[in-house]
């Protein structure tokens, strides 16, 4: 099944100039869901993954079923303001904008091996906070895997010397 094609491309979405990858269309199908998630979690099977990180909100939807896959825990990476414990921040620069993201500090322990998991790499600023929050917590980043990669914005120049898959290219 070729994967890309199940990918809606919206222009000028959320703004002009954007050429949106819609994944939406790819979750509602059943066999190329389940297909994504068996590819995103198959290079993992034989190394321990303790964590599989998702960040807001689409990464929720890959994270949590590789995590399930891979019998390890899921910890969400937030949006601010929505995590009700203690929390570590850091401000990072999106394809179309800035923000910062939140994770609870009690959910990386030292030494924890851990897995990022997200819908979409564009320039690896969502990426590369989640890296800084997990490591300032003494977690280990064993690797980033991605459904789509926008290799045109050479997010795995800010990600050099980690682990990246991704299994969809444009
Ligand atoms: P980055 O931080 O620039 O790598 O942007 C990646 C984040 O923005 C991911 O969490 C994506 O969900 C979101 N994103 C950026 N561009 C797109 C897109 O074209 N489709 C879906 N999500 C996108």
């Amino acid at each position: 099944m070729d994967l890309q094609e199940k990918i809606r491309n919206i222009p000028d979405f959320p703004q002009p100039g954007i050429q949106f990858k819609d994944i939406t269309t790819l979750l509602k199908d059943g066999k190329a869901f389940r297909l994504a998630i068996d590819r995103l979690a198959e290079p993992y099977k034989q190394q321990p993954i303790d964590i599989v990180i998702g960040p807001e909100a689409r990464g929720f939807a890959v994270g949590a079923p590789v995590a399930y896959v891979l019998g390890a825990g899921f910890v969400p990476v937030r949006k601010p303001g929505k995590l009700p414990a203690e929390i570590v921040s850091y401000e990072y620069s999106l394809e179309y904008g800035k923000g910062s993201l939140e994770i609870h500090k009690d959910a990386i322990v030292p030494g924890s091996r851990v897995l990022i998991v997200d819908d979409l790499l564009a320039t690896g600023g969502t990426t590369l906070a989640t890296i800084k929050m997990v490591e300032q917590l003494g977690g280990t980043i064993v690797g980033l895997a991605f459904l789509v990669e926008l290799s045109f914005l050479n997010g795995r120049q800010v990600l050099t010397g980690y682990d990246i898959g991704s299994l969809i290219q444009y």
